[in-house]
């Protein structure tokens, strides 16, 4: 079989330039789901990939169909047999909207500079299920068919947070079963090295307020005898942090396996500071003995990002009765955000500065992260299929915010073995001006998928 894939890639990598061209016309339809008067071309765009998936050997394409949801698009081949693993493959056609201004080319015309294709959707998702689709095809081509069952699954609403995914799994389960995932859409580490998403963070919010006086007092009458509130509040806010201004409460153990890990991932001072943009002279937070990786995608975290603190156009010589903050936390994959809250509210509760009034209220629908261990021989098998095609097995990698449809299949289907790859990398600017796919990297995702099917039906997965 591994001799065959190799033939099969071959035949792929002969047809690249096809599979660049089906991608940019996709590129061309202004699918952007979050946008109503956008919602015919999402249709249009989910019709048209329907028909070519029928048009290049698939069976049963179809659009799925709810109320009040955009549809997706599913197609299968089945034919290997019942002992032959089936692969559900997810991607989605919709796309982020564009600000003109800052582009510069048409974010809707597929545009090749310097080996990265720029259109918006180029990366996040069309390359990443197109790379499938043409996986598929360079099989059916060379061989008459695929070495294992495949179902393709094309959401339509994935960038308005999947509103109605965990519908269309109730709706249609038989467009889901299957016994391994390959969700692809995430991003690698580099264009070099390939990366497998195991974990995202939580989020929750917390609403501080601090109270001290019932009416504004003069402060040169009161001052230095009274509490101030915006002090008051941003030294309790400065109790949650350390020394660098890390949130310090609800650390977690990382294995020590993963730290090891970790180090492989290629986040390096430049890629931090080309990433945030960081001014010059900023440095990125000292690691502390900690890894660049951990911090970002294991550790909980914290950010201010409302406060009612006195403004330039309210300013006036007064201590006010009352200030208040919305810390953001981001809770670490696995940890209990309930667990977080109340270690966090316990510190801000406590031995209150000069006896203010503290109040501490979580904010409305907390999400949880998602940890996932990659284990078993699926696993063993996409790290043959990267070996063979990227030269590197898949580095671990985590995303430090959240993704709905990730935290979705995660609670729903854990107990597959869950495959999260894609196209992106760090300088793909999905969701921002000028996205690009980096065509070396879709050219090594198409091999991949045309190796991971191989091996994915020889693993003994199901068995
Ligand atoms: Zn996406």
């Amino acid at each position: 079989m591994p001799h065959r894939a190799a033939t099969v890639a071959r035949r792929a990598d002969a047809a690249f330039d096809a599979a660049v061209a089906r991608l940019s016309d996709y590129l061309t339809i202004p699918a952007i789901s979050c946008d109503p008067s956008h919602a015919d071309d999402v249709r249009r765009l989910a019709a048209r990939i329907r028909d070519d998936l029928a048009a290049r050997g698939l069976h049963r394409a179809r659009l799925l169909e709810l109320d009040g949801a955009l549809p997706c698009v599913v197609a299968e081949w089945l034919e290997a047999g019942p002992d032959a693993p089936t692969i559900l493959v997810y991607g989605h056609l919709d796309l982020q909207p564009v600000e003109r201004e800052h582009w510069r080319t048409d974010p809707h015309e597929a545009v090749e500079v310097d080996g990265r294709l720029y259109a918006r959707g180029a990366a996040d998702d069309m390359g990443g299920w197109v790379s499938h689709l043409a996986a598929v095809e360079a099989w059916l081509a060379e061989t008459g068919g695929l070495p294992c069952n495949l179902k393709l699954l094309i959401e339509g609403e994935e960038e308005i947070g999947s509103p109605n995914l965990e519908r269309f799994m109730d709706a249609f389960p038989e467009a889901f079963d299957s016994d391994v995932m390959v969700l692809t859409d995430c991003e690698n580490p580099s264009t070099m090295v390939p990366g497998l998403t195991v974990s995202l963070r939580g989020l929750f919010e917390i609403d501080l307020t601090v109270e001290a006086l019932s009416a504004d007092g003069h402060s040169g009458l009161w001052g230095n005898m009274v509490p101030d509130v915006s002090v008051a509040l941003m030294r309790l806010v400065a109790r949650l942090t350390d020394e660098d201004g890390r949130l310090r409460v609800g650390r977690v153990e990382v294995p020590e396996a993963w730290v090891v890990g970790s180090e492989r991932v290629p986040l390096t001072t430049e890629v931090i500071r080309g990433g945030a943009h960081l001014l010059d002279g900023v440095d990125p937070l000292p690691l502390r003995g900690r890894t660049a990786p951990e911090w970002m995608w294991r550790q909980p975290a914290m950010t201010v990002v409302a406060t009612t603190l006195p403004t330039h156009d309210r300013k006036k010589n007064a201590l006010r009765t009352t200030a208040s903050a919305t810390l953001s936390v981001r809770v670490a994959p696995g940890q209990d955000w309930r667990e977080l809250y109340g270690a966090i509210r316990d510190e801000l509760m406590r031995d209150p500065p000069g006896g203010v009034r503290v109040t501490v209220v979580a904010g409305d629908s907390p999400g949880e992260g998602w940890l996932y261990e990659p284990r078993g021989v699926a696993f063993e098998a996409v790290d043959r299929a990267y070996s063979a095609s990227w030269g590197s097995p898949m580095v671990q990698v985590g995303v430090g915010g959240s993704i709905p449809f990730v935290a979705l299949f995660g609670r729903r289907f854990g107990d597959l073995p869950l495959i999260l790859n894609g196209v992106m990398d760090p300088q793909s600017t999905a969701h921002g001006p000028n996205e690009s796919l980096d065509l070396s990297v879709f050219r090594k995702a198409i091999a991949a998928n045309v190796h991971l099917y191989a091996e994915l039906a020889t693993c003994g997965l199901g068995q």
